[in-house]
């Protein structure tokens, strides 16, 4: 794309291509928030609603529905980070993250939980403040906000039918999810981008009436710098990207006095460590969860056609316990992967793997995400790059196994012939009484290939600067004037899907950062 070619795109009004600029842009703010998907997001709309004088700054591009063209070679490289080739060091665990106006929310699946009572008990034992009635509040607002509710039953397809013959079948706990969609059509596209506008994600709930409200967005955008004055925040700094080619375009530079990191629990760590922030006690980039998942895939004789309709509504939560020792600490959701993503995971090379891919429309999955109490670390590298440093050890491991187990099992019990598990050797598995060989002590890296889609923590909340990074309403210990707004604050893993929690905390960083601003 030419200078030209980003200046004719049209972009909603109040939004601006850093990449159009023909020199070096100069902005000034009250505000300057980083990354718009969940939490900045939401951020950047409750400021903007507020009369606030708000720059929000994207690194990726805005997308209309029409721009979601349903093709995985076209939309992963646009929407995903590092072009969806993101990975832990090893490259072991894939690790998606999205970009663009929207950020995760534009390709996520809508699922929507709060985060769990045990998992705030837990936060209070490690020094976050009572987060009480007033967060209780916030989640109903977010909730009424993105038009939250549980999916019809009606829209339940056969992939997720299966993992509800099969828990009831078995006695386990299970449950409908609930999810933030208006004007679904059931494409079953939702993971590379919904184009029937049918999500009520940030780029659709949040960011058009925070412009309306005279927020300003600068697209194509990638800050590289915290800009500081002693232990005051003054900006940030950065370069325009060219956002078909990726190559780094004239520098750009936003003047604020407040800094809102809202560039994911990855990049927002990374971007503080790359700018040298003071970290006295070598917490940032620490901590870091992103809760691993494993698929497991049945093989019904009844076509499933995976890819119709809804794709995530059934959850099976019998083996998802939050306490410090808890020794079963499994999420099994269903899942369902477009044919580029599936062919990755179904065993086999050339005429083998031709074989099995037949068996697409026959195939149910669910995923095994475990709730890790192992942690790694995230660094910067150049550009959008992190290096991602998460190697799960035995106790994760025997969690992955349970939950495949788990998963194996409930699919028989729904009556598969066969189940695949991924592992390296595959296992194909012909009766539940093949389960038990399948042990944590027999994975590794590679084995299974594993999936994260959650990276949470990184810059956690606390009121003990010696023990978190920042306090229990965003604001940095170090540095006067900044904020995080991402999915970075959350001390530990939260077990289950982090957007709703993100969107809340998010509103709640926002309303702490209004209360130091001058009234007008
Ligand atoms: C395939 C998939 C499915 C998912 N499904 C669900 C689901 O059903 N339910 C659920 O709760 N969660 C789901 N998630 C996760 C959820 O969407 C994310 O956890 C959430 O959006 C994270 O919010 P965030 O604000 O931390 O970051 P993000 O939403 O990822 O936003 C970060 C933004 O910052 C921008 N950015 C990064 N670095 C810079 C920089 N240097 N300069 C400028 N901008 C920058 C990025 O481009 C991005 O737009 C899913 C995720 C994936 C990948």
């Amino acid at each position: 794309m030419t200078r030209d070619d980003a200046r004719r795109r049209s972009l909603p009004d109040g939004m601006t291509s850093a990449a159009a600029s023909s020199s070096a842009l100069r902005l000034q703010a009250d505000v300057v928030v980083v990354g718009l998907g969940a939490g900045g997001g939401m951020a950047f709309h409750d400021l903007a609603i507020a009369g606030v004088d708000v720059i929000g700054v994207e690194l990726g591009d805005y997308f209309a529905p029409e721009d979601m063209r349903c093709r995985e070679e076209v939309m992963l490289p646009k929407l995903f980070m590092e072009g969806a080739s993101r990975g832990t060091f090893d490259q072991a665990i894939t690790v998606m993250q999205g970009k663009g106006v929207g950020g995760s929310t534009l390709h996520n699946t809508n699922l929507c939980k709060r985060l769990p009572d045990p998992i705030l008990d837990i936060w209070r034992e490690q020094g976050v403040e009572d987060l009480g009635a007033e967060l209780q509040a916030d989640f109903n607002s977010v909730e009424e906000l993105l038009d939250v509710h549980p999916v019809p039953q009606d829209r339940i397809n056969a992939n997720n039918d299966a993992l509800f013959r099969g828990a009831r079948a078995l006695g386990y706990q299970h449950a409908v999810l609930s999810q933030n969609r208006q004007g679904c059509q059931r494409s079953g596209m939702c993971e590379l981008g919904c184009p029937n506008n049918g999500k009520q994600n940030a780029a659709k709930v949040l960011i058009p009436p925070a412009l309306a409200a005279g927020g300003r967005a600068l697209v194509h955008a990638r800050v590289d710098r915290i800009l500081t004055r002693g232990r005051q925040v003054c900006g940030v700094a950065g370069r325009a990207i060219d956002p078909q080619s990726g190559a780094e375009l004239q520098p750009f530079e936003v003047r604020a006095e407040r800094v809102v990191l809202g560039a994911s629990a990855t990049n927002s760590a990374a971007l503080a460590i790359k700018s040298g922030l003071p970290d006295p006690h070598r917490l940032t980039g620490r901590r870091l969860h992103i809760h691993p998942g494993a698929f497991v895939m049945g093989v019904f004789d009844d076509t499933i056609e995976g890819w119709r309709g809804v794709p995530q509504s059934a959850e099976c939560t019998e083996f998802l316990n939050f306490g410090h020792d808890a020794d079963q600490r499994v999420w099994l959701v269903s899942g369902f992967a477009h044919p580029g993503a599936a062919a990755g995971l179904m065993p086999g090379f050339g005429a083998a793997h031709a074989s099995m891919m037949r068996l697409y429309p026959n195939v149910a999955a669910i995923i095994a995400m475990v709730h890790d109490h192992y942690s790694g670390h995230v660094r910067p590298r150049d550009g959008e790059r992190v290096q991602i440093h998460y190697r799960p050890d035995l106790a994760e491991l025997n969690q992955v196994a349970l939950g495949m187990r788990e998963a194996a099992r409930i699919f028989f019990a729904a009556g598969a012939r066969q189940v695949i598990i991924p592992t390296s050797p595959p296992r194909l598995l012909e009766s539940p009484a093949d389960l038990d060989a399948l042990t944590g002590a027999a994975l590794g890296p590679f084995n299974p290939s594993m999936v994260a889609v959650h990276p949470m923590s990184t810059m956690w909340m606390g009121e003990d600067p010696r023990k978190s990074v920042v306090n229990s309403r965003g604001a940095h210990h170090q540095m006067r004037g900044l904020y995080v707004a991402d999915g970075s604050l959350f001390p530990t893993s939260i077990g289950g899907p982090p957007q709703i929690p993100i969107y809340t905390f998010g509103r709640r960083v926002a309303r702490a950062l209004r209360s130091t601003l001058p009234a007008r």
